[in-house]
């Protein structure tokens, strides 16, 4: 199919940009295109104006200060999954990258667009809620900070306001002793999560402390298992303590099942990937 006619608008500042989309109401916003391309073809949405800010100026620049790896929203999911700056400060989110569709969707797609999006199969807001990231976001008004705990409000629903734009990602940077873990259920390699983990804490003196354990592909958006993560508290990563937070894992999460894949299955998937994930930090 084809998309329904539309006015193509290319800004050459984020000023302008805004300018437009407060201007049309019904206006999008186009970054890579990798998910609002098959949208509009599929006519899943028909906006009066698509406002092109894939090619902005200074918008997906890699950079550190005062402890907080910081990424413009136009990153490419290829480029962070080859930044040295990434490596260093948020390795969880290049171990993430790797597993977003094909490398054509990674050479295009970008990290804010698959942050507004905001798909519960997604494997960046969790990485975000893992790590305790937050979203710059730019209105006509300035810029405002939003937690990633409070950014994603449910499938496809941020707290993007519609004449708002994404400008950048900031997560902190990977402090002493922290480790991460990213494991992720899928059909075929490249295929949507059927259920996925991002897992994130420090181990000292034998223990686990400040674990985020955050689920996608659950929900109708990303959580975080908190009564399994707080019952590892200070213990060390044997099999008996994993096994027991595992256990707590029904208290947190409540998967929604698809056909073929019950809720039953999905939640036991949630423990294998604790298990996994505990064990290797553990090694
Ligand atoms: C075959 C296939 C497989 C895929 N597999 C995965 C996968 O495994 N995991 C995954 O997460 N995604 C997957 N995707 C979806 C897609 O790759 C991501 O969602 C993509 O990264 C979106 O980024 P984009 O730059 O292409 O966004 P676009 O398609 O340009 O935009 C997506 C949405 O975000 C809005 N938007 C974009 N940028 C901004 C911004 N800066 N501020 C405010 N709003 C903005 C747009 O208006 C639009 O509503 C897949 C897509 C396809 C086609």
């Amino acid at each position: 199919m084809k998309p329904a006619p539309f006015n193509y608008i290319k800004p050459s500042s984020i000023g302008d940009a805004l300018a437009a989309l407060g201007e049309h109401p019904e206006a999008v916003l186009l970054a890579g295109g990798q998910s609002l391309l098959p949208m509009l073809n599929m006519r899943l949405v028909a906006p009066s104006h698509v406002i092109d800010i894939g090619a902005l100026p200074a918008m997906n620049e890699v950079s550190i200060a005062d402890g907080w790896l910081r990424m413009g929203a136009l990153l490419r999911h290829c480029d962070l999954a080859a930044s040295p700056t990434v490596a260093e400060a948020a390795p969880l989110l290049q171990a993430a990258a790797r597993h977003i569709g094909h490398p054509a969707i990674r050479n295009r797609g970008t990290i804010g667009g698959s942050l507004a999006l905001a798909d519960p199969a997604a494997e960046l807001p969790a990485c975000l809620l893992a790590l305790g990231g937050r979203l710059v976001i730019e209105g006509l008004d300035g810029e405002r900070v939003v937690e990633a705990a409070a950014f994603f409000t449910g499938t496809f629903e941020t707290a993007l306001r519609r004449d708002e734009i994404l400008r950048a990602v900031e997560v902190p940077v990977l402090a002493p002793k922290y480790r991460s873990e990213f494991h992720e259920l899928a059909r075929r390699l490249g295929d949507y999560a059927l259920v996925g983990l991002a897992a994130h804490g420090q181990i000292d003196n034998g223990g686990v402390h400040d674990l985020r354990l955050a689920f996608f592909a659950v929900g109708d958006k990303p959580a975080l298992a908190v009564a399994a993560a707080r019952s590892l508290e200070g213990k060390s990563l044997s099999e008996a303590n994993i096994a027991a937070a595992v256990a707590l894992l029904a208290d947190d999460i409540h998967p929604i099942g698809q056909p073929g894949y019950g809720e039953r299955t999905k939640l036991h998937h949630c423990g294998v990937l604790v298990k996994r994930a505990l064990s290797r930090m553990a090694a």
